[in-house]
């Protein structure tokens, strides 16, 4: 019942502040406050629940072979569902050739653009972090799961009462911590009211702009988007996972409007576990081995977005891409959707990633910007909606009874 009521109040939040964005811009100021505690609240759980969930997720697996199978299917999952994600973008952009004949005045610059190209070759060494609390403070997500699924794996290789008081702990942790998510959970309609009223007063004056030379464009990513949520995902889960999408849908909708309104997967997570173990019935050795590696590397709308983002930048400036040079987009798209973080606007950045593999100007990512804000978004559900049906066909193929 009172789940129900939770997506009823999220929507009518949703929807109140669409409205009181677009009348009172100025009285903006005075609700954003309950967007940001909402989201800092949100992110002070992230730490301690991922630690606490890897690390008792992965101390339950037990052995090196249940762990490595796991991690095999995951990573598969991911792979195959960006990489049809990508294929959607590249043929919804050729069909629609948004860029033929698009405006080029727009150049505006784009923050963080060198530091995302520097930092990309360096993101695998990277992975295993010099001082663990460096990593913590800096929420470096695959630093943080590499570290969590070393110290479970290897509590299993301890002696008996050090195993015991180790699991024991963890397992603990983990308890509270969900708990102190439930909680900040029942804030969600409030904390999106003051997200979205926030983004709306901003982006309104955008609007004009948009419709004029970013429609198509536009156009094109959300149609890939909804195709792969709404055709491509559910067929997975139809015919791997042998579960309702539907029902699968209808588990997730707090963490999906959660993830549109804050554009973040990485601040979605604890939702999005709470919502798969919760809901679905899925195990929490399935969830805490799946999900946080799943807001941070799988990303199957961002992937998309790349993709859909660098040929309309190439047909803007009328640059013909061939078919090697489009395989080469669909490889750096999956790349940078694997090296983008789980925070707002990271895509847009690492579309350089993309532009430099080809050869084209980085100004080129001036001509999207007026979009990105409402791409980001849905490219984040998507991303999120990837995630949570991944951790349901894993759990699925490791025989476990689901809610759904
Ligand atoms: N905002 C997205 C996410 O957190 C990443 C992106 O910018 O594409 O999933």
């Amino acid at each position: 019942m009172l789940k129900l009521e939770l997506h009823w109040q999220i929507l009518i939040a949703f929807i109140l502040a669409v409205v009181f964005g677009l009348l009172f811009p100025e009285g903006v100021t005075y609700v954003e406050w309950m967007g940001t505690l909402f989201l800092r609240a949100l992110k002070m759980v992230i730490i301690p629940l991922i630690i606490s969930s890897i690390v008792s997720g992965v101390s339950n697996i037990g052995n090196a072979e249940n762990l490595g199978r796991l991690g095999l299917k995951t990573m598969t999952y991911y792979l195959v569902t960006s990489t049809f994600a990508i294929l959607t973008g590249l043929f919804f952009v050729n069909i629609l050739q948004p860029g033929v004949g698009a405006d080029l005045g727009l150049s505006k610059q784009v923050e963080g653009l060198d530091a995302a190209r520097d930092s990309f070759g360096d993101t695998l060494l990277n992975i295993v972090p010099t001082n663990i609390f460096n990593s913590m403070a800096n929420m470096d997500m695959l630093s943080i799961i590499f570290f969590s699924i070393l110290f479970g794996f290897f509590i299993t290789k301890t002696q008996e009462h050090h195993k015991d008081t180790m699991l024991n702990f963890f397992d603990s942790t983990f308890e509270v911590m969900m708990k102190i998510t439930m909680f900040i959970i029942k804030f969600t309609p409030i904390g999106i009211f003051g997200i979205i009223a926030g983004v709306v007063a901003e982006q309104a004056g955008n609007l004009g702009e948009v419709l004029a030379s970013l429609g198509i464009y536009s156009l094109a990513v959300v149609l890939g988007l909804l195709f792969h949520g709404f055709v491509t995902l559910p067929l997975i889960l139809k015919f791997f996972g042998n579960v309702n999408p539907y029902k699968h849908f209808q588990a997730m909708t707090t963490p999906l409007l959660t993830a549109f309104s804050t554009s973040s997967s990485s601040a979605t997570l604890p939702l999005t576990m709470t919502a798969v173990e919760e809901n679905d019935g899925v195990s929490n050795k399935v969830t805490s081995f799946t999900l946080p590696l799943g807001a941070t590397v799988n990303m199957d709308g961002t992937a998309l977005y790349e993709c859909v983002a660098a040929m309309f930048i190439a047909q803007a400036y009328g640059v013909e891409l061939g078919f090697f040079q489009q395989v080469i987009v669909v490889i750096t798209a999956l790349l940078a959707s694997i090296g983008a973080a789980g925070i707002p606007m990271a895509g847009l950045v690492m579309i350089s990633v993309i532009l430099t593999a080809v050869g084209l100007p980085l100004e080129g990512l001036g001509l999207i910007l007026a979009v990105d804000r409402v791409l980001d978004m849905m490219r984040t559900a998507t991303n999120v909606w990837s995630d949570s049906c991944g951790a349901v066909i894993i759990a699925k193929s490791e025989g476990e009874e689901l809610k759904i």
